[in-house]
């Protein structure tokens, strides 16, 4: 990595975590080691040959700020749900001094007052609610990384295939995987959705560290992930989908002194020359459904027939 980008990357750094404590009301301490933490790992992961890496570490700063928003956003809500009880109870409680005909004006004056205060509050919680949420779907639109597993997003996947459709023929074989994990919605339902969720960061974390200098993996959708291979054969291609079978059934996650298993299925293909973004997905989706069909926990290819 370069001595300029290395600066630029530090900046934006400096940047975005005064941005970020700035946004928040009650900025504490664990945020901030959180945030440098997560910039350490990002920095350390850096791939030095990778043309995309400054985007990737740019976008795992902004998603950590999206994190810390979000923190501040969920503290907002509870303000404004606190002083609308108070709001109410106080109204009442003016409401039935008037009842019972008790002169008490100078309280009843008091207790406008202080409701006054309190709407003007919720008014301006509310208007911070509004800022945040708009600077989140901001941000969330010019991320490339999946918020949840912090892989690429379905966004960047689209991106990278119309970059690679474009060029048309290219040099070295490359091969695309869908992974689905089988049966996720009975681990959601017998588990809980957090547990669910924890699976997916775990499975991203198994799919990253498997993988090579070069390879990308996507969060396609809900449960469903895609891995580009580049510079590989048929034969590695279907050796390192096995291998990723093999991990995923052979790692456990404890959750709550639960031990969860998963499997997945997988569909692969290959880029032909003049293939459009859809057709690659299409092919691999139609390996991924005989997967599925054949009884799941296991990957199939979709290929053409002219072997090219
Ligand atoms: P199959 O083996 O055929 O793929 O079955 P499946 O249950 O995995 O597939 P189905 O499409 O019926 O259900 C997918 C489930 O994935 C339903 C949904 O609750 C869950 N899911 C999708 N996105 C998320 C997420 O972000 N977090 C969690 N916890 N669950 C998710
Ligand atoms: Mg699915
Ligand atoms: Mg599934």
């Amino acid at each position: 990595m370069e001595k300029s980008d290395l600066k630029s990357l530090v900046t934006q750094m400096y940047e975005d975590l005064l941005a970020s404590i700035d946004a928040q009301e009650n900025a504490n301490k664990e945020d901030v080691v959180q945030y440098l933490q997560d910039a350490v790992n990002t920095i350390s992961c850096i791939e030095d040959d990778c043309i995309d890496s400054i985007e990737h570490a740019k976008a795992a700063f902004t998603s950590t700020f999206k994190e810390i928003a979000r923190k501040s956003l969920s503290e907002y809500e509870n303000t404004n749900g606190r002083f609308e009880a108070l709001t109410q109870m106080h109204q009442e409680t003016v409401k039935e001094c008037n009842d019972v005909t008790i002169d008490m004006s100078t309280i009843t004056e008091k207790f406008h007052d202080i409701q006054e205060h309190m709407s003007q509050e919720v008014s301006r919680a509310n208007r911070v609610i509004t800022d945040l949420s708009n600077r989140i779907n901001e941000l969330e639109k010019s991320s490339n990384l999946d918020a949840l597993t912090h892989v690429f997003n379905r966004r960047a996947l689209i991106n990278y295939l119309q970059k690679i459709c474009k060029r048309g023929d290219i040099k070295n074989e490359l091969h695309l995987l869908i992974l689905d994990i089988d049966d996720f919605k009975i681990v959601n339902d017998t588990y809980g959705h957090i547990a669910g969720d924890k699976i997916l960061i775990f499975i991203a974390n198994i799919l990253r560290k498997t993988l090579r200098d070069g390879d990308k993996v996507f969060r396609y959708g809900g449960e469903e992930f895609v891995i580009v291979l580049n510079r590989i054969t048929e034969d590695t291609c279907r050796e390192i989908a096995n291998r990723i079978l093999k991990l995923i059934r052979s790692n456990q996650l404890i959750y709550k002194g639960e031990s969860l298993n998963v499997t997945m299925s997988i569909g692969a293909t290959k880029y032909y020359a003049g293939d459009t973004p859809d057709a690659l997905i299409h092919r691999a989706d139609t390996a991924l459904y005989k997967s599925k069909k054949s009884g799941k926990n296991q990957m199939n290819s979709e290929l053409k027939n002219d072997g090219n």
